[in-house]
């Protein structure tokens, strides 16, 4: 068993692939749903509308559309480029090959420092994708 301090809120659990406590991660669920509800209400909405009318943090919003659960809306014109290797992305921090690659060395790594943001901005629009449906 792999005991771990939550890197949000500092409480030990038990490690399972994930940098933060279960109790963390439902609090992240319940602002997810809400976000996905707002969007579902208001298509289009970019991050900052999505934030004032959710209550949840722009920078959460953020780390949505870093993990992959929220992309830019297609008519978008912002394009996002892979951290790695600068091909285009819509959704994400990396490009799908690129995320094969470093899935490995990114898992229970510590990330995120100093790359906070850089890719999003509160203008941009966004929607929910169901990556059940998209991949595989
Ligand atoms: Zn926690
Ligand atoms: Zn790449």
């Amino acid at each position: 068993m792999d005991i771990r301090n939550c890197s949000r809120c500092g409480r030990i659990y038990v490690y399972d692939g994930f940098n933060i406590c279960i109790k963390c991660r439902q609090e992240d669920e319940e602002d997810f749903q809400k976000v996905k509800k707002y969007l579902a209400e208001h298509p289009g909405a970019n991050i900052m509308e999505v934030a004032e009318g959710t209550g949840v943090d722009s920078k959460k919003i953020i780390n949505f559309l870093k993990e992959g659960r929220l992309e830019i809306a297609d008519d978008s014109n912002i394009i996002l480029t892979c951290e790695r290797c600068g091909k285009s992305i819509r959704t994400g921090r990396f490009c799908n090959q690129c995320v094969l690659d470093l899935e490995k060395e990114l898992k229970g790594a510590v990330r995120d420092s100093g790359l906070k943001q850089q890719n999003y901005k509160a203008k941009e629009r966004i929607r929910i994708i169901d990556r059940r449906n998209r991949d595989k």
